[in-house]
């Protein structure tokens, strides 16, 4: 199976995501160096829409740490964290991260010729995701002199009750004063309405993106996503990011319409549950694409969708769209969240993928890859690894393992289509 190596069709959008990133970057840039307009810094699934809404250009830090991972300068940084005392077990985006910071070394400087991440004037978290965002944002507040603020959030939610909702909310809304003082200027209500209408709008079509891909074949991979998915993360609540993905969408449905898969003569399809391996996107995304087989959903993209945002209704739909999230919820919310997806996506089975220095976006630990094989004859594989540390990865093992569950599933066809 496979012998030659299947090439990864580009999209013609590619070249509209660049210069949408660029503009990005260049902005922070130059109002770093002017001051001409205010940074803050915030966390991936913070509230961002407020931010914009106040009139501040949002950095977001993780995003770094994937270039971090994906650039593979994380593993060479990280020590230098380490020897600050941020331990080698927490999260490698963090330590990679300060790493970066402390050695003056970012992937900025090849990428866009920016000699560092821009300085910020308020860092503003939620620790919806986990605690480290809050170890992380605090340790630049130090740095920087300037205020860390942010939402404490509840953690492994069931189901999501009005007193949830009223104290996110509640949080948000303090936010307000601190950071009309850094910027200076007065909240205005229709700007934030505003800026919640455009994140609506992305997520909205950033969703029908990732459902593109229930087609069969596919549209398009999991490797594909993490790579076009950098709009839904830096610039939602923009009109830039609503373009963007109008493109995007188009472009997946011309390939539906013409029978195009991303991967030619696809024959497996698989969730990726965890944390993309930002470091060996291209060799598993070759690897998968030699055994034609797809990854076509993943939590981890999933985990930008924000449709629950009102315009109306801003704050309360921001701290719903901010509560309902994946890696907020309990165990049970999650089994079945993943389980709706593999069927809704047609899966033949699940990864898990185990990183080291997260748990909090790690969940084969408790038992759940062997809950959906016994219980729900649903084949799964936990490879072990992490999201930038390859440190932790054996690449050697974890190709061998994944050659080992796709035979899994071809013994597994001829089983099924014996007994017919
Ligand atoms: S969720 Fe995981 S990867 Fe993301 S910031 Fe927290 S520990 Fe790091």
């Amino acid at each position: 199976m496979g012998k030659e190596s299947p090439k990864r069709k580009e999209f013609k959008c590619t070249k509209m995501l660049r210069e949408v990133m660029a503009k990005h970057f260049y902005e922070l840039d130059e109002a770093a160096k002017t001051g001409s307009k205010k940074i803050a810094w915030c966390t991936s699934v913070g509230p961002a829409e407020l931010l914009r809404g106040m009139g501040f250009l949002v950095y977001f830090p993780e995003n770094h740490g994937a270039m971090l991972g994906a650039s593979r300068m994380a593993s060479e940084l990280i020590p230098f964290a380490n020897a600050i005392g941020y331990s080698p077990d927490i999260c490698s985006y963090l330590t990679s991260d300060i790493g970066s910071f402390l050695r003056k070394k970012t992937p900025l400087q090849k990428a866009y010729n920016i000699e560092s991440v821009p300085r910020p004037d308020v860092l503003v978290f939620n620790t919806n995701q986990c605690r480290d965002v809050y170890d992380w944002f605090s340790w630049y507040g130090r740095e920087f002199g300037v205020p860390v603020v942010g939402v404490f959030t509840h953690r492994n939610i069931g189901e999501i009750k009005d007193y949830h909702i009223k104290d996110i909310s509640k949080q948000i809304q303090d936010l307000i004063p601190a950071l009309e003082e850094v910027s200076g200027e007065r909240f205005d209500m229709d700007r934030f309405k505003e800026a919640v209408r455009l994140s609506k709008r992305t997520s909205e079509l950033w969703r029908q993106c990732l459902e593109s891909a229930s087609a069969v074949p596919s549209p398009w991979t999991f490797f594909d996503a993490t790579i076009h998915m950098g709009p839904a993360v830096v610039a939602r609540g923009t009109q830039e990011a609503v373009d963007y993905y109008e493109v995007l969408l188009a472009e997946l449905n011309e390939r539906i319409e013409k029978g195009i898969g991303a991967i030619d003569g696809e024959r497996y399809r698989l969730y990726w549950e965890g944390m993309p391996i930002w470091g060996k996107l291209r060799a598993l995304s070759t690897q998968f694409a030699e055994l034609r087989t797809c990854i076509v959903a993943s939590t981890y993209c999933n985990s930008w969708i924000f449709d629950q945002l009102d315009p109306d209704d801003p704050f309360d739909s921001m701290a719903v769209a901010y509560t309902e999230l994946f890696i907020v919820r309990d165990e049970i919310y999650k089994e079945k969240y993943i389980k709706d997806c593999v069927e809704f996506f047609q899966c033949d089975g699940i990864i898990f993928h185990d990183a080291k220095t997260c748990p909090n976006n790690s969940n084969s630990r408790y038992g759940m890859p062997l809950r959906f094989s016994e219980q729900y004859n649903i084949p799964t594989i936990v490879i072990n690894g992490d999201l930038n540390d390859l440190r932790c990865y054996s690449e050697e093992q974890a190709k061998t393992n994944i050659e080992a569950f796709i035979e899994q599933l071809q013994e597994r066809e001829r089983r099924s289509s014996t007994v017919v």
